[in-house]
């Protein structure tokens, strides 16, 4: 007898970076270098890991459901009211609690593709159909034709600025005209997961810029600049009355004591995260010309990755760089996504992306 509904079979699975540990054991080496999960390399940051080390000490109680404090400091941050704020187990379980907020089966989500992954996975969780708007030639996100692709069944889109795998952004002009075309019964979910990374000032902060028109949610993590990614803590910007039909959906208590002092612990270090962005974003364009060098006809990133579009080659390319002992992210025939690491990872890196290609 079948438990599981039938249509989740054909579903692609999530596919993590591979593990450094294991690929570090399987070469023989002193240590792999993991470039393939838009992390930033400089460890949690100061005043975190105590932070965590005393709440642990509450463990055995629950957290405190509406992360009070927490959203408190995020508000107080971004400039927004505390009740429209909602945090959750990474802003993937938002990106999820949003589509399942909004969507019905055979209601329709639009994207851009390619685009972050979770995307197609989280639309089919509901049984909703993704509509799944190419690219352009130049790995932007086509906007004219996402709006074109919106019909009475779409309930939401999905804007990653930037965009997950390609690094590609969207400049102000463009989003207003594609906001002002959206019909006000669809919501616009800006996915800014990297915005402490972007540097063109024509390239809008979500929240600042559009978090009142009534259709749009901002969703942001901890996960990236933050450093994060291991504690799970990512929060959203809605309209307060969307804010609390979103509660209602969400996972009792799944922002954790431990997300949550440690989030409280980092907002603390705005200045230490400005500073590793200004690092990381360094090594972007090095890391950029480095490869354009190579003939890679590598786009401009407003990230923490660079995009190879390889097409083919994507797969031979991951596995020649692996073999050096670099993990990087190949996407089938498209292209490879390399997350920036500390200058010594990215030169590990350059060496294994130049031997691949001779080889
Ligand atoms: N959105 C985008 C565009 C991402 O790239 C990611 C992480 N890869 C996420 C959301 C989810 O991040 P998290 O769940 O860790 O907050």
């Amino acid at each position: 007898t079948r438990l599981t509904r039938a249509d989740l079979d054909g579903l692609p699975a999530y596919v993590p970076g591979r593990n450094l540990a294991d690929l570090t054991r399987e070469l023989g080496i002193a240590e792999a270098v993991k470039l393939a999960s838009n992390e930033v390399p400089y460890g949690p940051l100061p005043g975190v890991a105590e932070a965590v080390s005393e709440a642990v000490l509450s463990s055995h109680r629950y957290p405190d459901m509406g992360a009070v404090e927490l959203r408190e400091a995020l508000a107080a941050r971004l400039g927004v009211s505390a009740d429209r704020i909602v945090t959750g187990c990474g802003s993937v379980a938002l990106a999820e609690i949003l589509v399942k907020a909004t969507a019905l089966p055979g209601d329709e989500i639009v994207y851009a593709w390619r685009s972050f992954e979770a995307y197609p996975i989280i639309s089919a969780g509901v049984g909703a159909t993704s509509v799944r708007v190419p690219n352009t030639p130049g790995h932007a996100h086509d906007l004219d034709a996402m709006a074109e692709a919106i019909t009475d069944r779409t309930r939401l889109v999905f804007v990653c600025n930037p965009n997950n795998p390609t690094g590609s952004a969207i400049r102000k002009a463009e989003l207003d005209r594609f906001l002002a075309a959206v019909p006000s019964d669809v919501l616009v979910v800006l996915d800014e997961a990297y915005r402490e990374l972007v540097t063109d000032p024509d390239v809008p902060d979500g929240v600042q810029t559009y978090a009142d028109r009534p259709n749009v949610v901002v969703l942001r993590t901890m996960s990236k600049a933050w450093g994060l990614a291991g504690l799970r803590m990512g929060y959203l910007v809605a309209q307060p009355g969307e804010a609390t039909a979103i509660r209602k959906v969400l996972t009792p208590f799944s922002t954790s004591i431990v997300a949550q002092a440690a989030a409280l612990a980092a907002l603390k270090q705005e200045d230490e995260v400005r500073r590793r962005c200004a690092l990381v974003v360094a090594e972007r364009e090095r890391v950029t010309e480095a490869l354009r060098k190579l003939a890679i006809d590598v786009p401009s990133s407003q990230a923490n990755f660079v995009w190879l579009p390889l097409g083919d080659r994507s797969a031979a390319f991951g596995q020649a760089c692996e073999s050096r002992g670099v993990i990087v992210r190949p996407f089938q025939t498209d292209g490879v996504r390399v997350t920036i690491g500390t200058p010594e990872e990215n030169d590990l890196f350059l060496a294994a992306a130049e031997a691949a290609l001779e080889g």
